[in-house]
């Protein structure tokens, strides 16, 4: 089934036009972009009961635990293999790597396999030494990984959308995965949404609240303003930070990935002040 579409490619090319700041990230990403507009993950899965939905939200559980996501994996293996072909192409400095990637990819079939199930299990050890057997930076096979199993996580939207309404979920992390957020928004009438860094589940939140840590003292929670209309949240009872970006300001906002790889003068501002 086809999940991303031009759009997705248009919302790329808006960024770049629009936001300096974006340029960096957004126009090496392009490409990888075009390669998972190509993908058609399968969902293999049958739609949850509601009773079943139902109990597992009211006591605060997720869908699914990361590691049991049913995704499309195949179809995630064939889309890191072609980012590695792609990129060993392009003359990036960690080319050697990326084609050392490609080649242990095709030589060992199950290689992507392990890969993408270690970023589930969110498996650091196995995920740094299979990035350094091949030479590269364990951050890259974890960037190259999670955009992989973009699409395979997008298609299992449907096996959520029904159970979870707005505000019958107020937990800090994604009702579909478990995961944290890694950006949110407000949309047009002021509410928070959190984004999930994995799936790209989209959930409502209260906008006093850290949902790292689920603080809700005022006094703790405040906020850095970068421009208008992106704000770093923070909270000083963890540490932790959100990106935010203000719908009311911006007239569009990109599916929040892209806003996320849009702002990462943000993640500088907040690292700056101590915030992690
Ligand atoms: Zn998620
Ligand atoms: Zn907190």
């Amino acid at each position: 089934m086809m999940i991303m579409d031009e759009d997705y490619l248009r919302h790329i090319d808006r960024l770049i036009a629009q936001r300096p700041a974006a340029r960096r990230a957004l126009i090496p990403y392009r490409e990888l972009a075009r390669l998972m507009v190509q993908a058609e993950p399968t969902l293999n899965a049958k739609k949850p009961q509601q009773a079943h939905l139902e109990i597992r939200r009211r006591a605060g559980f997720p869908l699914f635990a990361r590691e049991d996501l049913p995704a499309d994996f195949a179809a995630a293996a064939t889309l890191l293999t072609r980012f590695f072909k792609h990129l060993s192409e392009t003359g990036r400095e960690d080319q050697a790597g990326l084609r050392r990637a490609l080649e242990q990819s095709k030589k060992d079939l199950q290689w992507n396999d392990r890969a993408l199930k270690a970023i589930l299990r969110e498996d650091e050890k196995v995920l740094t030494e299979m990035a350094e057997q091949v030479g590269l930076d364990p951050a890259v096979l974890l960037f190259l990984g999670k955009t992989a199993l973009r699409p395979s996580l997008l298609a299992l939207r449907p096996l959520l959308e029904e159970g979870i309404e707005e505000k019958s979920w107020d937990k800090g992390y994604c009702p579909l995965c478990g995961s944290q957020p890694d950006m949110a928004c407000f949309t047009k009438t002021g509410k928070r949404q959190l984004y999930c860094e994995l799936c790209g589940q989209q959930w409502a939140f209260a906008r006093i609240a850290c949902p790292f840590c689920n603080n809700r003292e005022q006094e703790d929670l405040g906020y850095l303003e970068a421009e208008e209309g992106l704000r770093v949240y923070f909270c000083n009872s963890c540490s932790r930070y959100l990106k935010t970006i203000d719908g009311r300001i911006f007239e569009e906002v990109a599916p929040l990935e892209l806003e996320s790889l849009a702002t990462l003068h943000l993640d500088l501002i907040a690292g700056q002040n101590g915030y992690k």
